[in-house]
Formats: C-alpha cells, structure tokens, sequence
C-alpha cells in the first residue's frame, strides 16, 4: 500500500490550492479527481474578483474568458443600480474559462511535486490508530493508500467529511439549485455582470448574465429549494422568455448547488474540509471559487505543519477553523445574517430599498458602504443590521 502524508480528495480550486500548498511545504501528497478531465464539466457561472484572484495566483490570458467593468444589478421593478468592479463583491471582475483554469491550478499542485490521479474515485475512508486507510476506485479497479491525514475538497456533495464524523447534510435552506445556459449569439450588454434580484422571478435566489466574451454568456439562476414552487429551469426558461432572450443558441447546459450556509467548525481529527466541501461559498452571492482557494491554501499550510509536528488530533487542527474564520470567515457570517433578511424581504420591500438609493453616488461605495447607505436611508426595516455594519 503506497503511504502519503497527506491525500487530497477533489481538484478543483481549494483542493489544487491545498495540494500545491503542501508539496511547496515539501509533504507528500495525493490528489485525486473523480472526473476523467480535470475542471469539465463545469458548474459554475465563472465570475471571480480581480482584486482577490490577483492576490492568489498569476493571471493567465489563457483562461480569462471576458473582463467587465462592473455589475448591473436589477429591482424586481427593474430599477437598476450600477457597481464598479472593485465594488462589486467577490464574483465581479474576471469570467473565467474553468476548463482551463481548474487545469492550470491542477498542473500547479503537480509542478510543486503533488501526485494527481484522475478518473480515481475516494470511495471510503478506515481510520486507524495510527494513520487511514483511503479506498479509490480508478478505471474499475478498487485499491487502498495510506495517509496520516485528508483534506476533503470534494464540493458540495463532499462525502469525506461524513466519513471522517463530521456532519455535512445540506437542509433545503442551506443550498441554492442552480441551473445555468452558455447562449451564443447574445444581443445583450457584455461589458457587465448583470444581476436580477426578486422572489416571484427567482425565490430565495437570483437570476445572471456573465459575459464569455465573443457574445456568448453564462445565463443562469439559482433558487433556494425550500422557497421554490418550481424547478429551477422553469423559472429561468420563464424570465429568459419575458426579456426576449433567445435560446435557440444554448451550447452548453450546467446544472448544480451552491452551499450557502457555512459550516461552524471545518476540521476533526486527521480531516480538514475545503470550499464547498466546507461550505465556504459567500450565503448572498453563491460565489465559492475564491473562498475555495484561500481556504485550500490554509488548509495546506496546517496540514503541513501537523505533518512536521506529527499531530493530526482535532485540537491542533482546530487552527484552519481559526484562521478561515480571522480571513473570510466574518464576511460569511455577516451575510448569513444579511441573507436571513433578503430572504424574509417581498419583491416591493427590495423595489423600495433600491429606489432609495436613486440620489447615492454608487460609483464611490463599496458593498458594505451601500448597505450602511440603505440602513441610514432605511431605518426601520433594517436597523437590525447596524451593529453588523456600523
Ligand atoms: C451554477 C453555479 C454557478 C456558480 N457561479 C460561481 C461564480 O460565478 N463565481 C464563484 O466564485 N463561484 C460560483 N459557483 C460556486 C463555485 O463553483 C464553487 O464554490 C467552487 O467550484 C468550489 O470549489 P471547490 O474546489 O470547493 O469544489 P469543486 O470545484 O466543486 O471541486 C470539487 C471536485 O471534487 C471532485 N470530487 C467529488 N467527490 C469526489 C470523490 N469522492 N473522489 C474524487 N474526487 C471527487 C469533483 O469531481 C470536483 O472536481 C457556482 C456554482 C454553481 C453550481
């Protein structure tokens, strides 16, 4: 049985970030992906900030499909507000093309000395006294490694962490169902993310256009299942017909969810959960990939210091819970409240708070800034939020 140090489940963004981490970190490690192709298919509408991307990894050309200026984000009634990119959160800037990126992050962890095998499922996990014994499954055939640790960056559906004893069951409300049209052809303003906000058209969700470049765009919806009468298709199929959206030019079809509850504590003994695996994706806008390798990179360096330390037990690798939480984790807890609000808010309370900001220079705030301009402008309805914000 070949032993690792460490072994990765999943290589998308946070578990090629954690492997690259720990081969950097000189530990021996294991990535293993599922699919045959590393990053295809995708599930993702692709939109990252620039700020937080150039922060994290050297941009390509190679898998930066479009660049926007800013977001446009639409009321129920269609009142629209315009954000810059630096102020429009974590999913504006870039739109990525994650075939190509997802690979590139892949060949990383592999360059830093990180094994990687695709077509190779995790399919159990025997926890010993002294180490774990990991079950995959390649091509058909079923063989065990040994590892004195595993990161689970095995998304949404993640399983490592129920192996592992943590619990990791997504409620109906703690998970957006998405579903997502590449259009070509598009007649639309591709120089924005475009957002639309409002229950009856998308409930407990929003509706997206994310620019590809070329005219084509990434078209989709996410609702929370709890408050959906209908599936998620229905309801953009719906508004894709009232704005005159023509879809006879669909060449790709991506469906999925988003966590958007985050977990309290993402590590246990000889486990560290990553990205979505952990929840980590932002409770407002779904979006995950930045959280993802962030959290990959934390991930990374804990564990390669409990490999040098020689303790895998839960109190020492409590620490990647600290510091997920010191480094984004405020943000997700913020907006999970924040979230709680929109969700309890009708389509004329939102048509109202946008209104409201008519007479605000937008084009100087930041998110956080437009939310303290709507509590001031708004203080009855949302005057709980102010200790969140002020
Ligand atoms: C429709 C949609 C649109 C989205 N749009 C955006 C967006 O615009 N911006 C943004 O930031 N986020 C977006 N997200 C969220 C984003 O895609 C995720 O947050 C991000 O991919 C999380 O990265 P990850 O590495 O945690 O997981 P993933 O990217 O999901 O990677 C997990 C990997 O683990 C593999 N795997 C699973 N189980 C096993 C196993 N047992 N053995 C081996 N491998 C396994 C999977 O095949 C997969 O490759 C969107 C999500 C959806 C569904």
């Amino acid at each position: 049985m070949t032993e690792y140090d460490v072994v990765v489940v999943g290589a998308g963004p946070g578990g090629s970030m954690a492997a690259k981490t720990l081969a950097e970190n000189g530990v021996k490690v294991l990535m293993v992906e599922k699919r045959q192709e590393i990053g295809s298919p995708v599930r993702c509408a692709e939109g990252v900030s620039k700020v937080e991307l150039e922060s994290l990894v050297e941009v390509k050309k190679s898998w930066i499909a479009a660049e926007v200026s800013g977001a446009k984000i639409y009321s129920p009634d269609n009142s629209v507000i315009v954000l810059s990119e630096e102020q429009a959160g974590n999913e504006v800037g870039y739109v990525l093309e994650r075939k190509i990126f997802d690979r590139w992050l892949a060949k990383q962890a592999a360059k830093a000395g990180s094994e990687v095998m695709v077509k190779t499922s995790a399919i159990g996990i025997d926890k010993k006294r002294e180490h774990l014994v990991i079950k995959l499954r390649r091509m058909g055939e079923v063989f065990e490694v040994s590892a004195k640790m595993v990161i689970g960056a095995d998304g949404v559906e993640s399983r490592v962490g129920k192996w592992m004893g943590l619990d990791t069951t997504l409620k109906l409300n703690e998970v957006e169902s998405c579903v997502q049209y590449l259009i070509t052809n598009l007649k639309y303003e591709m120089d924005y993310c475009h957002f639309w906000l409002g229950h009856s058209r998308s409930p407990g969700g929003y509706i997206w256009l994310f620019p590809k470049g070329n005219s084509s765009g990434n078209f989709g919806i996410g609702v929370m299942p709890s408050m959906a009468k209908e599936p998620a298709k229905v309801y953009l199929d719906r508004f894709l017909n009232e704005v005159g959206i023509d879809t006879s030019h669909v060449v790709e079809v991506v469906a999925g969810a988003v966590p958007v509850s985050p977990m309290e504590k993402a590590s246990t003994e000889r486990c560290l959960l990553v990205g979505d695996a952990a929840r980590h994706a932002d409770p407002i806008t779904g979006g995950g990939i930045i959280n993802a390798m962030k959290g990959g990179i934390i991930a990374g360096k804990v564990a390669a210091e409990a490999v040098k330390n020689n303790d895998f037990s839960s109190k020492f690798l409590s620490k990647y819970d600290r510091l997920w939480k010191e480094d984004f984790g405020k943000t997700l807890e913020r907006n999970k409240i924040l979230q709680k609000k929109l969700l309890k808010m009708d389509d004329k309370t939102m048509d109202k708070l946008i209104k409201s900001l008519s007479d605000s220079n937008l084009k100087e705030m930041s998110i956080t800034g437009i939310v303290k301009e709507l509590i001031k402008k708004n203080p009855k309805l949302l005057w709980d939020l102010k200790s969140l914000f002020f």
